[in-house]
């Protein structure tokens, strides 16, 4: 079992050598009991927080005040404290209207959303379990404390945490929880969408994520309606032996739990409903898919207010996804030009998991794919000139020639697409004497460069 830190111990210590109960609780007491170093480690007391606050006097941050947590700066991270609580009336499926402060440990477990995440572990190791979490972790399941509807229609949120922690502990859900999750589920529609995103994004990233999403779709339908059209939906068309729901998701399973790979694995296709034609031969086609999925991904991503960076590169990759990138260092060169290593690391994942996802006949595509690849780390690794601060000249050598305004930049693109080409080397001389031919061309034919 993973040992509580030495500034957790000290200030767990310092509660207890005042006469309050102090305990490590929630899910720093789960991850040790299943053997996880645990992510951030919260304690309770029965001290409440003017008491606190005067035990650490100077070393403290009012976090959540009003709720009762206070964090506390000891040598090592910041801890944080929360008094013992009841939570009040929730009025609106979301936020309880007040909370009470109380003096007993079992009061506090009983508001805890699961019975996994409702345990405290003390200094001695003494661990508090009144709803049966330990059993639900050997069993690997998700359990509501109390009754499930009505903690799904206090909290909603509960109803994503629920099929998060499904999703990164691989654990499945009890049938009750179960079955009032997903009728409770319309209820998602009143949190915050931060909130949402939070657990969404966590979810995705679960080494269990394709199985959670292929089991409750509906839920994510809430939360995403334009998912629900891909369920079912067959491709009719050889490339393709699975609908393309099941598709995204063996898809999304075959890459790595990293949130904008997981985002564009899910979200490639999802413009292939609107875009489905049966040709003469009873063939399906999805002609400009791309941009289409693309298009909803960006308005997906915006309305749970996904951070940009990641939106922008996921809605990238997703227009991307399908375009043939030929096989060459010129294929290759302009690729690397125009999204970046990293992007074009990413693109060539994405086109492998969504080949991985397609009929076992087309999987030549996989070598094709690692060739791109050979080709993208000898470029890597020779340095290729694929940008143009990598240029040999820049903008005043050509302005010093003569040219003016925005024939500077424009010639500098060209001159990089003749490089990445192989029509011109990245050499000083050489590219300001193609410059200087092509002002004279242009003079000569009274034309503004670049003709
Ligand atoms: P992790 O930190 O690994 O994401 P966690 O269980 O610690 O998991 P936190 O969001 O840090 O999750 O919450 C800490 C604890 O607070 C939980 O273990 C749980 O006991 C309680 N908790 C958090 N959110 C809720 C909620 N919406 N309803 C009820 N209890 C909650
Ligand atoms: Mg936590």
């Amino acid at each position: 079992m993973e040992k509580i830190p030495k500034t957790v111990e000290k200030v767990l210590w310092t509660l207890q050598e005042a006469g309050y109960e102090a305990w490590c609780v929630g899910g720093c007491v789960r991850d040790c009991l299943l053997g996880k170093e645990p992510m951030d480690w919260d304690i309770t007391t029965a001290a409440l927080p003017e008491e606190t606050l005067r035990l650490f006097d100077g070393r403290t941050i009012p976090t959540g005040l009003k709720h009762g947590t206070i964090t506390v700066l000891t040598d090592g991270a910041p801890v944080e404290i929360t008094t013992f609580r009841v939570d009040g009336d929730y009025l609106d499926h979301r936020r309880p209207a007040a909370v009470k402060f109380t003096r007993s440990l079992e009061e506090d477990l009983k508001r805890r959303d699961f019975s996994v995440n409702a345990m405290a572990m003390a200094l001695d190791g003494t661990i508090r379990d009144p709803f049966g979490g330990r059993a639900d972790l050997e069993r690997q399941v998700l359990r509501c404390v109390g009754d499930p509807k009505r903690r799904f229609e206090e909290d909603a949120l509960r109803i994503l945490r629920g099929l998060r922690f499904s999703a990164t502990l691989r654990f499945s859900l009890d049938p009750a929880t179960d079955r009032a999750l997903r009728e409770k589920r319309a209820l998602l529609g009143s949190i915050a969408a931060e909130r949402v995103w939070a657990e969404v994004s966590r979810l995705l990233c679960g080494a269990d994520a394709a199985a959670v999403l292929r089991g409750y779709p509906e839920v994510m339908g809430v939360i995403w309606p334009e998912l629900l059209p891909m369920i079912g939906f067959e491709q009719r068309n050889c490339h393709h032996v699975y609908d393309i729901w099941e598709h995204t998701l063996h898809a999304l399973a075959a890459v790595p739990g990293d949130l904008i790979l997981r985002l564009t694995m899910l979200l490639h296709d999802v413009g292939k409903p609107d875009c489905f034609t049966v040709d003469g031969h009873n063939v399906g086609h999805f002609r400009g898919h791309c941009a289409r999925s693309a298009e909803l991904a960006d308005m997906m991503l915006r309305r749970v207010r996904c951070e940009r960076v990641t939106r922008e590169t996921t809605v990238r990759l997703v227009a991307w996804h399908d375009r043939d990138i030929p096989r060459t260092e010129a294929g290759i060169g302009h690729a690397l030009s125009e999204l970046g290593e990293t992007d074009l690391r990413r693109l060539l994942a994405v086109k492998r998991a969504d080949n991985l996802a397609q009929a076992p006949e087309c999987r030549d595509i996989q070598r094709e794919i690692r060739a791109g690849e050979n080709i993208l780390n000898r470029l890597i690794a020779e340095g290729a000139c694929v940008s143009l601060h990598q240029l040999a000249v820049n903008g005043q050598d050509l302005a010093e020639l003569g040219f003016h305004g925005a024939a500077i930049g424009k010639t500098l693109h060209r001159m990089l697409n003749h490089v990445i080409d192989g029509v011109l080397t990245n050499e000083r001389d050489s590219l300001l004497r193609w410059a200087s031919h092509e002002l004279q061309r242009c003079e000569m034919r009274c034309e503004i460069p670049p003709c």
